[in-house]
């Protein structure tokens, strides 16, 4: 469903306040919309808590990928948690009530991919709050196809984080890492979760660079053996030096960024793997002859397995502190805040709270 009234009527009671782009231009405003109402199959969900990813960023900024993609107007938001208001018709596992988070890519069920256990890359994907109304509003709908049942231990703003650490849990198992050197390039937070998650799956050594010292400490706290400051130290003099000029077996980018990518092929030894996850914001070259003559293994990988990345993450939960990148929590009306110290890196997960804290 679409955004129907984008902004407030006097009088106009029981709308539902969301943060939506509505303009073809950088920014977003908080808006108060008519409240979605589930169709068959789908659930209503008031959403307790809703973070912010690297892809509201994007939206946000209206840099070239959103403007290839995103049409307005649009909720923004895919994280969240929350509790199951109503239920449409149709629904048959979940119930008012229910404490759920959900996969954010929606899946049609009926292709090819979605037929053969890849879901995830279904060719009639949807994703939320990018080809749909997202979760940064206090009510939301989403289809009962890709709800998942919270533990009630769990708080909202770490349930909220349990997709992106699904991400950093589908590039982990996608490496291979037990009794690995793993070389990681990236210190958003699914960098420094990978870096939990590869501690837990058994690697041998973890190397973790980015660009923020206070980030390279999360990533030692969160399992990484060593960090690395790129705008001091080469990354990939570091890896050689600590694999005896080998390189490292396996190397996540969880970055996206040109130079850290360029890194990434350096720093692998010849037939290992880079599992690509960071998305660049523009079309970028890759040097093949490397690639063809290391026999490097360039494995893409996006969102998670629809539902085994799920089950995996929540093996991993106990064994990975995840409440520790979640640094900055705000109501839905402070959202800019929020957004703002997302953009400039000083705050590394921010979650909303759209019933208040
Ligand atoms: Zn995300
Ligand atoms: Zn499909």
């Amino acid at each position: 469903m679409r955004l129907q009234v984008p902004i407030a009527k006097e009088g106009v009671e029981a709308t539902v306040r969301a943060v939506a782009k509505t303009k073809e231009e950088p920014g977003a405003e908080l808006v108060e919309v008519d409240p979605p109402t589930p169709g068959p199959g789908e659930v209503l969900v008031r959403v307790a808590a809703a973070s912010i990813c690297g892809t509201d960023i994007h939206i946000y900024n209206w840099d070239e990928w959103a403007r290839s993609r995103i049409r307005v107007p649009q909720i923004l938001g895919h994280e969240h948690a929350g509790y199951i208001e109503e239920v449409g018709p149709e629904v048959h596992h979940f119930h008012p009530g229910d404490y759920v988070t959900a996969e954010t890519h929606i899946y049609c069920g009926q292709c090819y991919l979605c037929h053969t256990g890849a879901a995830h890359i279904c060719r009639n994907l949807e994703i939320l709050g990018v080809d749909r109304d997202g979760t940064f509003a206090e009510y939301l709908v989403v289809p009962e196809s890709v709800l998942w049942k919270n533990d009630p231990a769990l708080p909202p703003k770490v349930a909220t984080v349990m997709e992106p650490f699904g991400n950093s849990v589908h590039v982990v198992m996608r490496a291979d890492v037990p009794a690995k050197t793993v070389a990681i390039t990236g210190d958003g937070p699914t960098g420094l979760l990978a870096a939990g998650v590869a501690r837990a799956a058994g690697a041998a050594s973890i190397w973790l660079s980015g660009l923020l010292d206070a980030r390279l400490e999360m990533a030692e706290a969160l399992g990484a053996h060593a960090t690395i400051n790129a705008a001091h130290d080469d990354p990939v003099e570091v890896v050689r030096r600590g694999t005896d000029g080998l390189g490292a077996d396996v190397v996540l980018e969880m970055s996206g960024s040109p130079v850290a990518i360029e890194q990434a092929l350096e720093m692998v030894r010849p037939g290992g793997r880079i599992v690509a996850f960071g998305i660049p914001s523009r079309p970028l070259t890759l040097n093949m002859a490397d690639v063809v003559f290391k026999e490097v293994q360039v494995l893409g990988v996006v969102g998670r397995r629809i539902f085994s990345t799920w089950h995996e993450a929540a093996r991993f939960l106990p064994h990975v502190d995840v409440a520790r990148v979640v640094t900055d929590t705000y109501p839905l009306d402070e959202w800019q805040l929020g957004m703002e110290r997302a953009v400039r890196r000083e705050a590394v997960k921010v979650v909303l709270y759209p019933g208040g804290q």
